[in-house]
């Protein structure tokens, strides 16, 4: 079955309500905080589809050059508030996260908190490739994705472990996927979800 991908006015409209949008928690989801206290966080690392931006700032408060980049205007400016409110040197632009060539950087690291599993099967596709453009060669991309084992159908598709490894199949290694949980706000019913932490390796060409 294939989603459609929803238009940016959407993503925006989320942005625009009283309530916060279900993933926009204010605080980093646990599973980054963790990879951060590890040190995995450093040199250019891109926070794709960042929201209000909590994890790009996580990063750059541990001193990684951070970019954050999403589709929404708001959630740009409302990033970009945070980053001066608290005095952390965060860089946010709007984008197109199917088209990161088009930014002419290179990352050593990917955030990807809540944004695979938000496209549908081609798109996925397209994000996969543009993922591609960014990252350096050996570069990591850490993804965090609604998993198969959360029950029900409220929020965003459930994404596989097999999906995962076919998504990335060519050019890249699936180091780990591990079991997770996203912290939510409580508007689409409930406060936790079951999510796949997927580490995934850009390989270098022999
Ligand atoms: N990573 C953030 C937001 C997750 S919600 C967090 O953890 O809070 C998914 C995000 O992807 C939304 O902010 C939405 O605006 C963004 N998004 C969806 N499609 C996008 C696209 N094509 N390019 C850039 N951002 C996109």
């Amino acid at each position: 079955m294939s989603i459609p991908e929803p238009a940016s006015p959407s993503w925006d409209e989320a942005y625009a309500r009283d309530a916060p949008a279900p993933w926009d928690i204010g605080r980093p989801q646990a599973a980054f905080v963790r990879l951060a206290d590890s040190g995995l966080l450093r040199g250019r690392v891109l926070d794709s589809g960042c929201g209000t931006g909590e994890h790009a700032l996580l990063a750059a408060a541990r001193g990684a050059d951070a970019v954050g980049i999403d589709i929404s205007p708001l959630a740009i400016e409302r990033a970009r508030g945070k980053a001066a409110g608290r005095d952390v040197a965060a860089r946010f632009e709007v984008g197109d996260v199917l088209s990161l060539g088009q930014l002419g950087m290179t990352f050593d690291a990917v955030i990807d908190s809540g944004v695979f599993h938000v496209f549908d099967d081609d798109s996925r596709a397209r994000y996969v490739a543009s993922l591609e453009s960014a990252l350096r060669l050996g570069g990591t991309c850490y993804l965090m994705c609604f998993s198969d084992c959360q029950p029900g159908d409220s929020g965003p598709r459930r994404v596989r472990q097999d999906e995962l490894r076919a998504a990335f199949r060519d050019g890249w290694t699936v180091a780990s996927i591990a079991g997770e949980t996203f912290a939510l706000n409580p508007g689409l019913g409930i406060t936790t979800a079951q999510a796949w932490l997927a580490t995934i390796r850009r390989l270098c060409r022999s």
